[in-house]
């Protein structure tokens, strides 16, 4: 069983049928929160053996921004929501997330690398000059994130808008 923090409503879904926000599974009150609405930090592609591609999430960042209470989180993602679940291999190392669920049950991580063209460092610097960037806003510290593209270009920091 799970509920919703904002009307307290017990459900079995992951969102509150009510007011649409995550629900949390039933447990002991977290210790003090480490992160806050609003703070960021950045992320980059990882790449597996057999290609498959995930975001990586830097280890002390993890354990700063996420919890293993959560078991799973919500990302927006080129203004779609999708869950991420944080299985066991996202407490090692690497931590990466490897697919993300939309609505209609889609992994929006494959439909998001290849908009975006995302590739791993090594691989984006020698084919772009750039080191392909997330940058992970807090919406709800530890359940959402907001996740947008830094496109890094020289010309940019001389722009004058
Ligand atoms: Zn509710």
């Amino acid at each position: 069983m799970r509920t919703c923090n904002r009307c307290r409503q017990e459900t079995n879904q992951m969102f509150c049928p009510t007011c649409r926000v995550l629900t949390h599974p039933e447990g002991p009150p977290e210790a003090a929160p480490t992160s806050a609405a609003g703070d960021s930090f950045e992320c980059t592609i990882w790449q597996g053996p057999n290609r498959s591609r995930g975001i990586e999430v830097p280890v002390s960042t993890r354990d700063k921004y996420f919890s293993k209470r959560s078991g799973e989180i919500i990302i927006y993602i080129d203004g779609r929501r999708a869950v991420v679940k944080l299985g066991s291999s996202f407490w090692k190392k690497p931590a990466v997330m490897k697919k993300a669920f939309g609505d209609n049950g889609k992994d929006e991580l494959i439909i998001f690398f290849e908009k975006h063209h995302l590739l791993p460092p090594q691989q984006s610097l020698k084919e772009k000059g750039i080191v392909d960037t997330l940058v992970f806003e807090v919406v709800t510290p530890k359940e959402e994130f907001k996740v947008t593209v830094v496109e890094k270009h020289e010309s940019d920091e001389y722009s004058s808008d």
